[in-house]
């Protein structure tokens, strides 16, 4: 279960921003994860839900979206977005894509509380 380290991780992070703004507290975390990233946003959540007590982000709340895949095709240059399942070129239709994003997890914002 990579979630729990992944949760681990993500809440490191966070406690570190809140540290470096001197927050008092994290009220909410945003998250956004790729559908190529095998990341599975349930099994994140259930880890997080663990691992935030006792640290700063112990009452935050966490909101996951999905972001697209993007892909450029290597036939005719065009950027597009694409299903998870189907990396062709929205355009042309090759199959000769390059990945640009949806493979990946943002912290996309940290919402703190400060005083
Ligand atoms: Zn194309």
């Amino acid at each position: 279960m990579h979630e729990l380290a992944i949760g681990r991780a993500l809440l490191d992070q966070v406690v570190v921003v809140a540290a470096q703004r001197r927050a008092r507290a994290v009220t909410g975390i945003t998250l956004q994860i790729g559908p190529l990233s095998g990341i599975e946003p349930a099994l994140l959540r259930a880890a997080y839900e663990q691992l935030r007590i006792d640290t700063v982000a112990e009452h935050a709340r966490l909101v996951i979206t999905s972001m697209p895949v993007r892909i450029r095709c290597d036939a005719c240059g065009t950027e597009s977005n694409a299903a998870a399942n189907r990396l062709v070129c929205a355009r042309c239709g090759s199959a000769h894509t390059i990945l640009l994003g949806g493979d990946e997890m943002l912290i996309e914002s940290v919402d703190l509380i400060f005083g």
